[in-house]
C-alpha cells in the first residue's frame, strides 16, 4: 500500500568524533524515504532551492520513490547543522536555515490523495496538517515526528495537528518537553489524551519503546562496534517501521511488533557511516539478515 512522507530535504552540517562534513545530502524525508522504499512505494512532498543539482537527486533514482511532489523553488535549500558529543548521545543544533520551507504550501499530486499510510515528518506542523487535509479519505495510519525545535515554536499548531494523527514518534527528550512528565509511561498518558493513541520513544543506542492501550513493547538498538554518525537514525527508524507497515498493509499488534524491529534494523544501518552513505550501499539481503540477527539477539527462555 502507498506510503506518503511530507517533512525536510535538506543539506547538513556534521560534526561528530568520527569527523566533520561541512555540507552533505539530509533531511528527515530524504532518510525516511530512503529507508522505506526498501520495503514499499514512496510519495514524497517536500521543497528543495536551486543549488540542489541533479547529482543530489540520484539519491531517489532507482528506489521505488516517487518525487512528482518534491518541489523546486527559488532560493536556497533547507540548511541544518548540528555537533555530537564524544558518546555520541547528545547533539546541539548549530543552524537551523529554513530557507525555501519559510514560504512552502505543499500541494499533493492527484495520485498521492488516496495514500493509505502517512508519515508527517518533522518539519512545522502548519505544514504537516496541511497535507494530511489533502489526504481523501482518514489514512489508515498517520503518524508524525517533531522535535523540539517546533514544540518551542510552534506549540499550538502542533496541537492541533497532534489531534488527527494516530502515532507519534519522538525522542524521549522531546516526549519529556511535549508532555511536562519525566516518567515516560505517565508521558504516555498525557500525549494520547492530545490525539495519539500510540506512542513511540525513540531512544537512541538504548533502542525504542512502544506504548498503547495493550501496554509497552520495548526493542533494543542493535549494538555496534562503531557507530559514526547518528543523523538520521530516527528518520530512518520511521522509515523501516512505516515501510513494514505499509508493505504488510497490516495494524495489528504483531505488525507493529515487527515494524519496530525493522525500525531499529534501519537507525542501526545509518548510524555506521556519515549521512546518508551507509543506506546508499545497502542492500536488501542485509536488512533481513539483521532482523533475524534481532529474533536471536533477543530470544530467551522462562
Ligand atoms: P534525526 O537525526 O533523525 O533527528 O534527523 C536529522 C535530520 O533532520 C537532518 O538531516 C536535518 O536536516 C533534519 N532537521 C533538523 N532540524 C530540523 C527542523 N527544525 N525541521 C526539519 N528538519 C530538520
Amino acid at each position: 500500500m502507498s506510503l506518503l512522507v511530507v517533512g525536510s530535504v535538506a543539506f547538513d552540517g556534521l560534526e561528530s568524533p568520527f569527523g566533520k562534513v561541512e555540507r552533505t545530502l539530509g533531511g528527515a524525508a530524504t532518510y525516511f524515504a530512503v529507508a522505506a522504499s526498501f520495503f514499499t512505494h514512496v510519495n514524497l512532498v517536500g521543497i528543495v532551492g536551486d543549488d540542489f543539482t541533479p547529482e543530489d537527486a540520484l539519491i531517489f533514482r532507482g528506489r521505488r520513490i516517487d518525487t512528482e511532489g518534491l518541489e523546486r523553488a527559488a532560493g536556497k535549500t533547507f540548511f541544518w547543522a548540528g555537533r555530537y558529543s564524544e558518546n555520541l548521545n547528545e547533539r546541539v543544533t548549530l543552524t537551523t536555515e529554513l530557507n525555501v520551507f519559510a514560504e512552502f504550501k505543499p500541494r499533493l499530486p492527484e495520485k498521492y490523495r488516496t495514500s493509505k499510510f502517512v508519515f508527517l515528518a518533522n518539519i512545522a506542523p502548519g505544514l504537516q496538517r496541511d497535507v494530511l487535509q489533502q489526504v481523501h479519505k482518514r489514512p489508515k495510519i498517520a503518524a508524525l515526528d517533531t522535535m523540539n525545535y517546533w514544540i518551542e515554536r510552534s506549540n499550538g499548531e502542533l496541537r492541533e495537528t497532534l489531534r488527527q494523527v494516530d502515532i507519534l514518534m519522538i525522542n524521549d527528550s522531546e516526549t519529556r518537553q511535549l508532555s511536562n512528565e519525566h516518567n515516560l509511561l505517565r508521558a504516555a498518558k498525557h500525549i494520547f489524551k492530545m490525539g495519539p493513541s500510540t506512542l513511540i520513544v525513540k531512544r537512541g543506542e538504548y533502542g525504542a519503546m512502544m506504548v498503547d492501550s495493550r501496554g509497552v513493547f520495548c526493542v533494543p538498538a542493535f549494538p555496534l562496534e562503531e557507530p559514526h554518525d547518528p543523523t538520521g537514525a530516527g528518520d530512518s527508524f520511521a522509515g523501516g517501521f512505516m515501510g513494514y507497515l505499509a508493505s504488510v498493509g497490516e495494524k495489528n499488534d504483531a505488525a507493529l511488533r515487527r515494524a519496530m524491529v525493522y525500525g531499529s534494523v534501519m537507525g542501526s544501518f545509518t548510524v555506521e557511516q556519515f549521512g546518508l552513505e551507509r543506506l546508499r550501499s545497502l542492500r536488501r539481503a542485509e536488512i533481513h539478515a539483521r532482523a533475524r540477527h534481532f529474533a536471536k539477539l533477543t530470544q530467551f527462555k522462562l
